[in-house]
């Protein structure tokens, strides 16, 4: 598939990065499919963090995930999934590679400013679990 999936995190929108974070994506070819600002309940963040709550990180993802406004979008770009993941870089920002948004923008390991889908799998249940079709273009 040529799609992924994306949230701009919580610290990254209270940071004030939401629009350089969106215009790096644009300017490295990703066209936007779908987007949307809104917030996570507690409820709804343990949902789409589902797999991971046996993880001791768990209940602070969730409470992190739910702490404030984030953007949900659907992204399209060739390779989407492994393209996307080498633009934000290393799930902690101290190890990601010179010029990625994690290393340019990310706070901590926890608070790492941007979400990218692993799979093209996950791409599709992370974007429907945000937008309908009818919201897709
Ligand atoms: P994402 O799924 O957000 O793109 P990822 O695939 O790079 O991130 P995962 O291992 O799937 O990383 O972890 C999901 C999220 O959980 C991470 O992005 C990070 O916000 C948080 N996280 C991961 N490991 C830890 C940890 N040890 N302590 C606190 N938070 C963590």
């Amino acid at each position: 598939s040529n799609r992924t999936f994306t949230m701009i995190k919580p610290d990254a929108m209270k940071n004030g990065h939401a629009g350089a974070i969106l215009d790096r994506i644009i300017k490295e070819g990703f066209r936007i499919v779908a987007l949307k600002q809104t917030k996570l309940s507690a409820e709804k963040a343990g949902e789409f963090y589902a797999v991971h709550k046996e993880r001791p990180f768990y209940g602070e993802l969730v409470s992190f995930m739910s702490s404030g406004i984030i953007i949900a979008a659907i992204l399209e770009k060739e390779n989407a999934v492994a393209s996307f993941r080498k633009l934000i870089g290393a799930t902690n920002p101290a190890q990601a590679e010179e010029g990625t948004i994690r290393k340019l923008f990310a706070t901590s390991l926890g608070e790492n400013a941007v979400h990218g889908s692993d799979s093209d799998e996950n791409a599709a249940i992370e974007g429907s679990f945000f937008f309908s079709g009818l919201e897709q273009f």
